[in-house]
């Protein structure tokens, strides 16, 4: 038997009876208390609730496997970006200033009175601007030999042992072999490089301490096939010197005594002028003041687009001011 505990309310059944599940509900009503929308509606709530949890995980995890390779990029845009710009404007220096600082570097540490020693392979000798003995004896030793380094001999040994300062040495060579591969079965060699003594040789001779031979940095050369004599008034109809007045200066040398500067006569001795004239004319006399200042000299950078002097160019560049007086 079912009872109601009036006091506590608390619904009971008594052991022994049997329990009637339809009285039970029809008694308390409880079909009326609990209504079918009700469980419907909580159905709902929890299908909705499910969908909802389900929803958020499967977008948190689209969104996660999203974000990897969209934070990968954009970390990578962020990172590669700077780094452009970085990389692009990192412009190498110009090799002609380098090479035109370098030319005139000093190339020997030997003092003398001579102001244009230290501009290195630009330094300039001759009756204005001379040496002393003491300089000539020290620059011997700073020189390499023709004959052992590159097997290039000297047709005239009574010279000075065909010596030459190192890096002019390697341009020589060089010169030489490409003048040999243009015309095959021909050969340049020297005929003189350094000079310890000033020559006694006919109309172009030069005192001691006067001669471009002095700096180390210059040969006379011929093409051994038109004999080894160089005071000829045909020397300028030579193969040799028609290649070397077109191509030296891409290897660092110049046409040291071209005929535009010699004052339309050859003077003896050496003149030389307050403009640059040098009165003196000598189609095999080559000497080595490096690729850039060669370059600008054979393409008178500073004498209208006609070869230069190699004294009116160091006048133009301001390295000296009175070409009369030495200074
Ligand atoms: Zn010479």
């Amino acid at each position: 038997m079912i009872t109601k505990n009036k006091r506590s309310g608390k619904i009971s059944a008594k052991p022994n009876e049997k329990f009637n599940m339809d009285a039970f509900t029809k008694k308390y009503n409880l079909k009326k208390k609990i209504p079918k929308k009700f469980w419907i509606g909580l159905f709902a709530i929890i299908l909705l609730v499910i969908g909802a949890i389900v929803t958020i995980v499967v977008v948190s995890n689209l969104n996660a496997s999203h974000d990897v390779p969209t934070d990968n990029t954009s970390s990578a845009d962020n990172n590669e970006k700077p780094k452009e710009p970085k990389e692009k404007p990192s412009p190498e220096p110009e090799k002609t200033v380098s090479d035109d600082e370098l030319s005139i570097q000093p190339i020997t540490s030997i003092s003398s009175s001579n102001p244009t020693i230290k501009y290195g392979r630009l330094m300039l000798i001759n009756p204005n601007f001379m040496v002393d003995s003491n300089f000539i004896a020290a620059r011997r030793t700073e020189l390499i030999s023709l004959s052992s380094t590159y097997g290039i001999s000297e047709l005239h040994s009574y010279n000075g042992d065909n010596l030459i300062e190192k890096e002019a040495g390697e341009k020589l060579n060089q010169m030489l072999a490409d003048y040999t591969a243009a015309y095959p079965g021909h050969q340049i060699q020297t005929v003189s490089c350094f000079r310890s003594v000033g020559t006694s040789c006919g109309r172009l001779c030069m005192p001691t301490g006067a001669s471009d031979h002095h700096t180390g940095l210059t040969c006379d050369l011929i093409d051994a096939s038109y004999g080894d004599s160089l005071d000829t008034d045909t020397y300028d109809q030579h193969l040799d010197w028609q290649w070397l007045k077109a191509n030296s200066y891409k290897y660092g040398f110049i046409d040291r005594f071209p005929l535009a500067w010699a004052g339309g006569s050859m003077a003896e001795p050496m003149n030389i002028d307050a403009s640059g004239s040098t009165g003196l004319y000598e189609t095999w006399h080559y000497r080595y003041v490096g690729v850039y200042a060669a370059t600008q000299i054979a393409t008178g950078v500073y004498n209208n687009g006609a070869y230069d002097s190699l004294e009116h160019y160091l006048l133009a560049r301001g390295l000296v001011t009175d070409l009369v007086n030495g200074v």
